[in-house]
């Protein structure tokens, strides 16, 4: 036990109606009840949160039977669905000890006290309990003077917490980075000690906890840093660059941001655009965290595009990048706006939005359809001729018009056949 002065509760917490009622319901049938975990947390930071977790005594069957409309979420581990009037979904979960672990999955018991179910939790940060309807506090591990200190601590022995679930220490740099807490010494040498190990855990897991890190974070680079020096991203993100990205200060400028912040900081809070943008090779990093195809390509395309940007003062050239680039075009101006702030790009693709002009095939004055009608067989001379007068109204885009374009197609080189009876396969212009 440390000796400190006693921290001060809250008398108590905004607890929604929802959660009373459900709260009075399982108390009713007898069952102890408190509100645990994230949100007694987060609201003991004044940070607002209403997704009170419940923990209760009643068995998962028992809370099935009790409640009208429930949804077995996670039952194995003890936890249920509570629907409420407007379907909004409440957790609810038996107090459980781990009897198992394996550092990946754990065997749960039930039927123990709060108190055990607060030891099995990871930081005493989060191993707060209230009671919602006789306001009473339960904080064995001391979380509101670590909160109060700004701590990242394991619950009991860290070494042993992080051998029973490795994802504990993503989880721990995470919190770090959200509240811009300090990881406790022994909390921290046993992350180091046991981080080799993440490579046990499975690829979603650990991009499920890397993006929701990214997306909490109050600057990326916190986390990017803590996940680097702890040795994680050596374990899971080996192309990820150590650089000035994640370090260096940004000067003045058009972000304008203060010291301390890292370029990398002032990119959109955008979990595969930071990736890319961190990694050497961004869709080999996002494969590895098993992210949708589509991510995959994103990440592929930044890669591809990055460093092959227009001169944003040639309309021309802007316009023809645009059109390769197509969707990647944001990604690309995200990353030049922070590596190359007087590139100009920013204000070109804007300006060149702005205009109206054409960068698609679906942005052109004729479809396949009117070239259908000047008698362009079905197939594959539809694309080809589109694609030119793509071209042809990139170069210039008062040239956009049904009348140019139809001229341009009759005279077109790739204008596969004469359509027009006695005539040599131009229009007027051949
Ligand atoms: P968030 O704001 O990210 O939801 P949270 O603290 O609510 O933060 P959850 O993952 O929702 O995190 O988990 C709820 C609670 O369950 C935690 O506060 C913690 O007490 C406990 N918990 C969650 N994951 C673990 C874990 N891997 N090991 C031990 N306890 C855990
Ligand atoms: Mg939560």
């Amino acid at each position: 036990m440390r000796m400190t002065e006693e921290v001060k509760f809250p008398s108590s917490l905004p607890i929604p109606d929802e959660v009373l009622s459900i709260s009075q319901t399982l108390e009713g049938a007898g069952h102890e009840t408190w509100c645990v975990g994230g949100a007694v947390r987060d609201n003991l930071l004044k940070h607002p949160n209403k997704d009170f977790d419940l923990a209760t005594a009643a068995t998962p069957e028992q809370v099935q039977g009790l409640f009208r409309r429930t949804i077995p979420v996670g039952i194995d581990h003890g936890t249920v669905g509570v629907l409420d009037s407007d379907n909004q979904l409440h957790e609810v979960t038996t107090f459980r000890r781990d009897i198992r672990t394996d550092g990946r999955h754990a065997v749960v018991e039930f039927g123990v006290s709060l108190d055990e179910d607060l030891a099995r939790r990871d930081f005493t940060i989060n191993a707060i309990a209230y009671h919602p309807l006789k306001h009473e506090w339960r904080d064995p591990f001391d979380g509101a003077r670590d909160l109060e200190a700004g701590v990242i601590r394991a619950v009991g022995d860290p070494a042993q917490r992080f051998r029973e679930d490795y994802l504990r220490i993503l989880r721990a740099l995470r919190f770090a980075a959200r509240f811009r807490f300090t990881i406790e010494d022994a909390t921290w040498t046993a992350a180091t000690a046991t981080v080799a190990r993440l490579q046990h855990l499975s690829a979603e897991r650990v991009r499920d906890e890397w993006f929701k890190g990214l997306e909490t974070a109050q600057r990326a680079s916190d986390l990017v840093r803590l996940w680097e020096v702890v040795g994680a991203m050596g374990v899971w993100m080996p192309d990820v660059v150590k650089s000035e990205k994640t370090r260096g200060e940004v000067g003045s400028g058009e972000w304008g941001v203060g010291s301390g912040h890292a370029v990398v900081d002032n990119l959109p809070c955008d979990p595969v655009l930071i990736t890319s943008y961190l990694s050497r090779d961004p869709a080999a990093t996002l494969s590895r965290l098993r992210c949708s195809n589509a991510e995959v390509e994103r990440g592929r395309r930044i890669g591809q595009y990055r460093d092959d940007l227009p001169d944003a003062s040639s309309d021309l050239a802007v316009r023809k990048w645009m059109a390769t680039l197509g969707k990647s075009v944001d990604d690309i101006v995200a990353i030049a706006a922070l590596e190359q702030p007087e590139c100009g790009l920013h204000d070109a693709v804007e300006r060149m939005r702005q205009s109206g002009a054409p960068l698609q095939i679906g942005e052109l004055a004729i479809t396949g359809r009117d070239l259908m009608d000047i008698g362009v067989p079905e197939g594959p001379a539809i694309g080809e001729i589109l694609r030119d007068l793509m071209e042809f109204v990139l170069l210039d885009p008062s040239r956009n018009t049904k009348e140019d374009l139809l001229n341009r197609a009759r005279t077109s080189s790739t204008f596969p056949f004469s359509p027009f009876p006695g005539g040599s396969g131009g229009g007027e212009g051949s």
